[in-house]
């Protein structure tokens, strides 16, 4: 009922960006990125389709084309010129999975919006669910997986172990077991839409956001045809950047192997000393200290150099401040 209210106030003022005479209050869209989907985008459309039907609510169901190089973008106009719920932007190449969703983000006119991939492994079913309980007042509702079928077990493990590290290394209560297929109300999608990042992890920027947010549970279906577009390179890219945007510890852990080694070199040189006073032989042969030193240092200033690099890195691609997706057609109502 709060929901309800908040509709109203907000119908009243009006919102900056949407269309004259559109209804406000109704509207949910839903974000479908795709990435050579021509095997799935048919079944999915006709999923949520029946699914959006069935809620008392106008949808508008924004496809966006990640540079697919098969046949999704004909069938993704096509089911634009026949269903005027459809709408497409396609990009002027590949920009990434996060790319494609920041862009539906940026074009949804909805008071809520649902992030769903295309091959449905998140089944569309679930949306209504998600609905209630925005509509009992939450913010946000994402979906959390009970089980993963059909997915590897390294899979699996890669995602367990990712998950855990994650939760240690931020300090944003970042869910695990959750993907992208989630709920948001406008409020947060406006919040989201001015976080302009480059590297983006847009679970955790959720996360980041606040407000009321809850999980619904629900088991990862198989991928109904075609391949994942996430190859172990992709995978740990992504890993990375959910690591690296949301935390310093990294960063810190260099200085922490500093003043180990500094420690450690502090205790040998003591020994060193007292060898030296109090033995009149050598116990130690010498090179093989002096080998592993400087091997161990070498090692160490490496993996910190690396991890300054990381950051650098991302700061060099904020201040170069290119725009996050470029378009190359937009279809839509209006
Ligand atoms: N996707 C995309 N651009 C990419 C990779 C993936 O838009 O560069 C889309 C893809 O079409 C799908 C969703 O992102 O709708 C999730 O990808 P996928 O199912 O391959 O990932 P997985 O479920 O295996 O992690
Ligand atoms: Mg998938």
């Amino acid at each position: 009922m709060a929901r309800q209210e908040a509709m109203r106030e907000r119908n009243r003022q009006g919102t900056p960006g949407v269309p004259k005479g559109f209804v406000m209050g109704s509207l949910i869209s839903i974000v479908v990125p795709l990435f050579n989907e021509e095997l799935v985008i048919s079944q999915m459309y006709r999923r949520v389709t029946e699914v959006m039907a069935g809620i008392d609510l106008g949808y508008e169901l924004i496809l966006i084309n990640d540079g697919s190089r098969d046949k999704t973008v004909q069938i993704a106009r096509e089911l634009c010129r026949t269903d005027s719920h459809v709408r497409l932007i396609s990009f002027s190449r590949n920009f990434g999975h996060q790319a494609a969703i920041t862009a539906g983000l940026d074009k949804a006119r909805g008071d809520a919006v649902v992030i769903i991939d295309a091959d449905l492994q998140d089944p569309p079913e679930v949306i209504p669910q998600m609905v209630e309980k925005w509509r009992d007042g939450f913010d946000v509702v994402y979906g959390t997986r009970l089980k993963r079928e059909g997915e590897t077990r390294f899979k699996r493990w890669t995602a367990a172990a990712f998950y855990w590290l994650l939760r240690k290394l931020t300090e944003v209560d970042i869910p695990p077991d959750t993907g992208d297929f989630r709920l948001m109300d406008r409020r947060v999608v406006d919040v989201l839409n001015r976080m302009r990042e480059k590297n983006r992890f847009l679970r955790g920027m959720v996360s980041w956001v606040g407000f009321r947010q809850c999980k619904l549970e629900y088991v990862r279906q198989e991928r109904l045809a075609g391949e994942t577009k996430y190859p172990l390179k992709k995978m740990v890219g992504f890993a990375l950047d959910g690591i690296f945007s949301f935390s310093q510890i990294p960063h810190k852990v260099s200085s922490v192997l500093g003043f180990l080694c500094a420690f450690l070199s502090f205790c040998l040189i003591l020994f060193g000393l007292v060898e030296k006073f109090f033995y009149s032989e050598s116990v130690i042969p010498g090179w093989a200290s002096t080998f592993v030193a400087v091997l161990f240092l070498g090692g160490v200033q490496l993996i910190c150099i690396g991890i300054v690099g990381e950051y650098l890195g991302r700061i060099y691609e904020e201040i170069k401040d290119r725009p996050l997706y470029v378009c190359d057609e937009e279809v839509c109502d209006d």
